[in-house]
């Protein structure tokens, strides 16, 4: 029988919810582009509910134990006393959300002597050291197009808020407030700007899709371009280096996965490349932009804005410079977990156990790694390497009640 550890993010400050703003979730058929909905043989939760944090347990706890399985949820997991530490020298399974990421570097692979398969919750492995897990023969799997859509929403919400200046308006109201001039004295039109993509997977080309109707132009970078059908229908400009997209942008959005090819990607040097006033909203990975630079650009007045839901490390210490940077509009890494959002990851992280319990091979798009090599997914989106690196300074963050 197996262990499987599941670390997920702490229960709401006031306890975990008895009744919720909605009654239910609207049926969605298929993502776009066809592929099916996770498709567990059945789930034990009701769609809609907090799956994600401790007492959620991403209704799996009934499934496991009645199989004799053991299962361990924990949300603390940083440091050498914490629970993961502890727990994951004898666990085949370790669960885990980017959102609240149980890191798995090279030394905690190392005393995980009996894991089999680090199973993410969600979309984005680079809190696993891809290059150990290949080497120990670790199969990594996540719920790919789970939540993507639910990131677009979000990549296009926060493109809105910094351009139209939204939430320092939000706060002259709550401060009591009137101050028109203050609020539009930074507030512009999205229409006619240039907005731009760092890839265009599922995400990435969601938010092309959704920014169309704004009236924008449209650019993206990918390493592989789009069928011509697209490029013409959403009349996208394709540029053959990230460089020479952002010159040219007033928004740039960042939607690809962070590995070693892509970890700081925007520097001093690419910051220094994009307009002066452009705008930039990373929901992708927070190691993907060069933190200090992203404040000095702020400071500087190089960039207008700056907003996203991604930091390193996560959760990001209480002295982490983008908390108190001019200009910004970040949130916790809360837009791949919707309520909508967990009810497909949960199913989806269901329907990877079973596979793996039953030995049935795991959905080709779910697996990053399988087989000692990239695999699936991870084959066409990651390169080979660890992302890890400076993830042990989560352990600084305290929790305020
Ligand atoms: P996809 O796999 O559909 O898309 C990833 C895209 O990134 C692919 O088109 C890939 O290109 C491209 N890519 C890979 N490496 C590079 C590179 N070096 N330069 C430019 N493009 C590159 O994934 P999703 O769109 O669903 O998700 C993308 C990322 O968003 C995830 O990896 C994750 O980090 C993040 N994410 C964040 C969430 C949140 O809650 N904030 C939730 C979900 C995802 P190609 O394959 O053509 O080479």
């Amino acid at each position: 029988m197996a262990k499987v550890v599941c670390v997920l993010y702490d229960d709401p400050i006031d306890g975990y919810p008895k009744s919720y703003a909605r009654d239910g979730l609207p049926k969605i058929e298929r993502y776009p582009g066809g592929q099916t909905l996770p498709t567990p043989k059945a789930i034990d939760f009701v769609p809609g509910a907090l799956l994600g944090s401790v007492s959620g347990e991403l209704g799996l706890r009934q499934y496991l134990e009645s199989r004799g399985h053991t299962l361990v949820v924990t949300s603390d997991k940083d440091g050498p006393d914490s629970v993961l530490e502890r727990e994951l020298v004898d666990a085949d399974v370790i669960i885990s959300q980017p959102f609240w990421p149980a890191y798995l570097t090279a030394e905690r692979i190392a005393k995980a002597k009996k894991l089999k398969l680090a199973l993410t919750a969600g979309i984005g492995s680079d809190h696993v050291d891809l290059q150990a897990a290949i080497e120990r023969g670790i199969t990594v799997a996540e719920v790919t197009y789970c939540n993507s859509i639910s990131v677009a929403e979000h990549v296009v919400m926060m493109i809105l808020g910094l351009v139209r200046n939204y939430i320092p308006s939000y706060q002259w109201v709550i401060k009591g407030g009137w101050n028109i001039a203050d609020c539009v004295a930074r507030s512009y039109d999205v229409e006619g700007m240039h907005v731009g993509t760092v890839a265009a997977g599922r995400i990435g080309l969601a938010v092309l899709r959704r920014l169309k109707p704004f009236d924008m132009h449209l650019h993206y970078y990918d390493r592989h371009r789009l069928p011509e059908t697209v490029e013409k229908e959403l009349n996208l400009t394709w540029h053959p280096t990230v460089e020479d997209m952002v010159k040219v942008c007033d928004v740039v959005t960042i939607n690809c996965p962070l590995h070693p090819e892509t970890e700081h990607l925007f520097d001093e040097k690419m910051l220094a490349g994009m307009k002066r006033g452009a705008y930039i909203v990373n929901t992708a990975r927070g190691k993907i932009c060069d933190r200090d630079a992203i404040v000095r650009a702020l400071e500087s007045g190089h960039l207008a804005g700056y907003a996203g839901d991604v930091w390193f490390p996560q959760p990001a210490p209480q002295d982490h410079p983008w908390r108190t940077m001019p200009h910004h509009g970040m949130t916790p890494h809360i837009s791949g977990t919707s309520l909508s959002a967990q009810a497909r990851y949960a199913a989806g992280t269901r329907e990877i156990l079973e596979c793996f319990f039953e030995g049935r091979p795991i959905r080709d798009e779910y697996l990053i790694v399988d087989g000692g090599q990239l695999a699936g997914t991870g084959a066409h989106s990651y390169s080979a390497g660890n992302a890890t690196g400076g993830s042990e300074e989560a352990a600084k963050f305290r929790k305020r009640a």
